[in-house]
């Protein structure tokens, strides 16, 4: 049985600038919303208290908090606030999986002390060091630990126990089930499932009929089984959104417009996935009608819509043919003091 912690520092952007705005305290803040999207990145609990969340237009979030304060992202700081939250970690074991800049798993069987005392530990270092909170979720599984550190939101933790596995998940609404989207949880709403218990009922072969091989996981997923391991190698080197076109895009009109929306799903996923990491080269993938592919890429830290366009413009000139798959993408640039060479993460972006 595995013991595994998922940490998640509270509301993390719009607490390092709480720290450091002291005169700021007590008010509703957001992080964001200044952009061209306007989207609200993190925003504090005194924000939430009007209903501001995080991916809120920043429109909608003044309309429901009129004195709410934003404040533009300050990427370089939460990565360093990230880098010295990790180094704590890591101090606890060399099983550490960040999800994100505020977010991690660690793997921590191979103590003999209790996973509850080693996260409160973590939790005190960790205030001790930057004066911010986190919570964290104990869990013989990653599912459940990413549960759990919600439960006791901010500064809290809360354990599921191996006995109190099928209790808890019973309950839980099918949509906390990791890899459960608001679409499919809407799909099984209207089927009535609604909880793990309700999705319990249906059996292995009606699920495998329905979902395919994700029905095989949903099997065991909304049983509280999960046997993904921590995985602390995992250092992505790109991103990419690509998408192949049922009609071929013939026009520089239609070329531009899927452009663009390729590339503002891009920035909403580094915005998500990826804000720790600094971007060194935007690049362009395009296959054309003939099966051919062509890639260019730029070196650019803050590509924009442009950089796109430009590098599409240049790669059509390869071929006067129309375009049937399309893909934007950002190279990373490689840190250091992680292990760096992962062929699968390079085939997955294999252009
Ligand atoms: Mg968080």
């Amino acid at each position: 049985m595995r013991k595994i912690i998922h940490l998640d520092m509270d509301c993390f952007y719009a607490a390092v600038e709480m720290r450091e705005h002291p005169e700021l305290a007590g008010q509703p803040l957001a992080v964001g919303g200044g952009s061209r999207r306007g989207v609200v990145t993190t925003c504090n609990y005194e924000a939430r208290k009007f209903g501001v969340h995080s991916a809120m237009p920043g429109f909608q979030a003044r309309q429901r908090c009129p004195n709410l304060i934003f404040l533009p992202p300050r990427f370089e700081l939460y990565r360093a606030e990230s880098q010295k939250v990790r180094a704590i970690l890591r101090a606890y074991t060399p099983l550490v999986e960040p999800l994100s800049l505020d977010e991690a798993y660690l793997d921590v069987t191979a103590s003999p002390r209790y996973a509850w005392d080693i996260a409160k530990e973590i939790r005190a270092r960790i205030f001790a060091e930057t004066r911010l909170t986190g919570s964290a979720g104990i869990a013989p599984n990653k599912m459940l630990a990413k549960i759990a550190s919600d439960w006791r939101k901010p500064n809290g933790q809360f354990a599921i126990t191996p006995e109190q596995i099928d209790a808890f998940v019973r309950e839980l609404p099918v949509r906390k089930i990791w890899g459960v989207g608001p679409k499919s949880a809407e799909r099984f709403a209207a089927e009535g499932v609604k909880t793990c218990a309700d999705l319990q009922q249906l059996t292995l072969a009606e699920l495998a009929r329905r979902h395919g091989k994700w029905g095989h996981e949903l099997y065991r997923l909304c049983r509280g089984e999960d046997d993904r391991p921590v995985e602390p190698d995992r250092v992505r080197k790109s991103l990419s959104n690509e998408r192949t076109y049922s009609e071929n895009l013939t026009t520089l009109d239609a070329c531009q417009a899927a452009l663009t929306e390729l590339v503002e799903e891009l920035f909403e996923e580094l915005r998500t996935k990826a804000a720790d990491r600094q971007v060194r080269k935007a690049v362009v993938k395009v296959k054309f009608a003939d099966f051919t592919r062509t890639t260019k890429e730029c070196v650019s830290a803050t590509p924009d819509l442009a950089t796109y366009q430009a590098l599409l413009t240049e790669a059509r000139l390869r071929k006067q043919q129309p375009i049937r798959l399309l893909g934007a993408g950002v190279r990373f640039t490689e840190e250091e003091d992680e292990p760096q060479d992962d062929p699968q993460q390079q085939l997955a972006f294999s252009l």
